[in-house]
């Protein structure tokens, strides 16, 4: 009988230590979940963003006769912190699907749009490309860590260096910015595997079609001023061919030539 209490007592007091260690378990996670709440407050809106862009993507793919967005792009959207590249007042609707003034009459592209355009450049890690319209950085954000090496051209010089400079302290180490036109390229930095045009020019630029790789493929919103512009997909084959496509109507800045 004696046995059989000490048994019993045992048995409790494991079932007391299971419980204590249970309850420091959990203690620890919620710690774990504060902390990481603490040290990005934006987690859970950017993890709700980036659902609703698969969802959003779930549902015009097929018709526009795609398979779903690439998990990895998904991925990249959801590790981009988008409220560092708005303006601080501005902060509030970093997660909103929609694009933002950064000043100077230009905008950060709405997230869908830089999630698709990302994945009709189908990255991949050994890729180099060139991005014509740095604006705040934030294409480039979320291309940067699904390629070698991206090159990103901005034409007016502020927003240039200071996307620069925000890239730089992100730790984006494999970005580079030029101020200039991008029209021309980057002839030093190529031939691309892809390029990704985020302002639109009336007709596609021939040096950008030059500088792609056989097998490259850019992404482009082409149209006027004041005409519909269209997303463009243009592919240059291993032959050398080029294909042109067109993908949905867009809305873009224009793209500005230098001394025009
Ligand atoms: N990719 C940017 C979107 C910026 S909007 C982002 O994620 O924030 C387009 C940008 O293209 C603007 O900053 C505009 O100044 C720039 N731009 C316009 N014409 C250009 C040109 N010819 N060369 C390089 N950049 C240009």
């Amino acid at each position: 009988m004696f046995r059989g209490i000490q048994r019993r007592r045992h048995r409790r007091g494991r079932g007391a230590l299971l419980r204590a260690g249970l309850a420091v378990v959990a203690l620890i996670l919620t710690g774990a979940a504060a902390a990481s709440a603490a040290e990005d407050p934006f987690a859970e809106r950017r993890a709700a963003l980036t659902r609703s862009i698969e969802r959003l993507a779930a549902a015009v793919y097929p018709v526009a006769g795609r398979a779903a967005m690439m998990p990895q792009v998904l991925a990249a959207l959801e590790e981009t912190p988008r409220h560092e590249f708005v303006p601080p007042k501005l902060v509030s609707l970093a997660y909103a699907n929609r694009p933002l003034p950064i000043g100077f009459g230009q905008t950060i592209s709405q997230p869908f749009i830089v999630a698709f355009m990302t994945d009709l450049l189908e990255p991949e890690p050994d890729d180099i490309v060139l991005e014509v319209g740095t604006g705040s950085g934030y294409q480039a954000a979320v291309l940067a860590p699904l390629v070698r090496r991206l090159c990103t051209i901005e034409i007016v010089e502020p927003l240039g260096r200071s996307a620069a400079a925000r890239l730089a302290r992100l730790g984006y180490d494999n970005v580079a910015v030029r101020i200039g036109d991008g029209y021309n390229g980057w002839e030093a930095c190529g031939p691309f595997d892809s390029i990704d045009v985020t302002a639109a020019p009336g007709h596609v630029p021939p040096p950008l079609v030059r500088q792609l790789k056989p097998g490259g493929r850019m992404i482009i919103p082409v149209g006027g001023l004041f005409a519909p512009q269209q997303l463009v997909l243009v592919e240059k084959r291993a032959d050398g061919q080029v294909s042109t496509r067109q993908l949905m109507l867009v809305r873009f800045v224009p793209l500005r030539r230098s001394g025009r």
